[in-house]
This record gives C-alpha cells, structure tokens and sequence, in this order.
C-alpha cells in the first residue's frame, strides 16, 4: 500500500481513502463491501469521513445490492443460471450449446473462459433473435452485431453508423430485462443520446423499464462480486 493509500473504519463500515492527482472526490463501493473514497492528494481521512456521511442512504442501499449480490449464485460448475433458468455446463469435444445446456471441450485449463466461449456462442443466437423480433417493431435497421465479453458499466452500445454491440454477460440477466436491452439499443437507431424522445421511444415497448435497470444493476453487481470480469 503506497503512503497515498490509506484503510480506515468509520462507524461500522471498513473504507479506504486513495489519494490521486485528480481535482473532485469520488466514492465506490466495492463487491467485497467495503467503501472507497478517491480524492485529490491533500484529502484527509477527516474529509473523506464527510463524504461519507453526506452519502450514508446512497452508501447502505449500494451495499445491500451488492451483498444480495454475493448470496445469488450464478455458477456452481456442474450448472450455469442463465437467461433465468438452469443450464447444465457439459464436457464435450467441442464449444456447443442447446436449449438447457452449454458445452465446453474437456480438461479445459481455465473453465470460466472456456463457459465464455460457449456462452458467447449461445448469445450470438439469443440476440440475433431478440433483434430480429423487436427492429421492424421499431422501425430501424442495424448494422453489424457484435458479441463481447467485457464488462464495466454497459452491457451493450450502439455506434454512429448503425452497429451494435451486446456483452454475453446480459444472460446472465432474465429474458425480460434482456429485451429491454435490445429495445435501449434498438432506440439508440432513433435517438443518439438519452434524451426524453429516446426514453419515450423505449417506454413504448417496455414500458417498465426503470425495474429493468434496477434488476440489471444487481445482476452487474453480483457477476463482479463472483469473479466474472476477469478471469
Ligand atoms: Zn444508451
């Protein structure tokens, strides 16, 4: 830990202050439950515990999430919980999938990036179909779709020219909140930005939208919490 770095406990939560050269504070808190303040270099531990405070409703409710997050199990080895339902991860000679299961070559040396492989596969599928579906409904016409595996805070994105890009990870969402993804995007083809036509473009197909994000921002919290960022 350098000298800029410091843990400290503040009431009943465990914190670290990291000093940077960066001008604003900011504040996290991580999968493992702990909070974490980011402040210029002449930030004390005093200012960070004023942060703290000021943030207190915000700082409880994003840990609860994250600590629902670290009970819902995903993965087990033997089975992963997909598109909300069970799918059994089988040993082949192949990257294959099918209704309720994946497949992954055998004695794969690092099983998450092999389930990757599969899973990625499995979303190509999955989002072609949710795209074909919901783009006439919408009107639009998109471009290429791209299947990723990154994972920070978007799930998906549409570039200028009309091209979309999904992370498989969204499979991990239910199918429900899936298709609000594919609608988010779809909108995107419309509306470049997130302006109020754009949010009353997707409110005419999910019309509930808000507990879609609020769904998907559990499940983001707990695929990090279990270790399916980097792997
Ligand atoms: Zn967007």
């Amino acid at each position: 830990m350098s000298a800029f770095n410091l843990t400290f406990h503040h009431k009943d939560l465990i914190c670290s202050l990291v000093r940077t050269k960066r001008v604003t504070i900011s504040l996290t808190c991580t999968p493992e439950g702990t909070v974490q303040v980011r402040g210029p270099l002449r930030t004390s531990v005093d200012d960070a515990k004023k942060v703290i405070d000021a943030n207190m409703p915000w700082i409880r409710h994003k840990l609860t999430v994250m600590k629902t997050a670290r009970k819902e199990l995903f993965y087990d080895e033997k089975s992963i919980r997909l598109l909300g339902r069970s799918f059994t991860v089988l040993e082949g000679d192949r990257h294959d999938h099918g209704e309720d299961w994946i497949m992954i070559p055998q004695n794969a040396e690092n099983r998450k990036k092999a389930i990757d492989k599969s899973c990625r596969m499995l979303a190509e599928k999955v989002f072609r179909e949710r795209i074909d579906h919901f783009a006439p409904l919408i009107g639009v016409k998109p471009g290429k779709v791209k299947i990723g595996w990154g994972i920070t805070q978007k799930w998906g994105s549409c570039s200028r020219n009309g091209d979309l890009y999904f992370t498989w990870k969204a499979l991990f969402c239910e199918p429900y909140d899936l298709d609000y993804l594919v609608v988010h995007e779809l909108c995107h083809l419309r509306h470049h930005d997130h302006s109020q036509r754009f949010w009353t473009c997707v409110a005419c197909y999910v019309p509930d939208y808000q507990a879609c994000r609020e769904r998907m921002e559990k499940v983001h919290a707990a695929i990090r919490a279990q270790g399916w960022v980097n792997y």
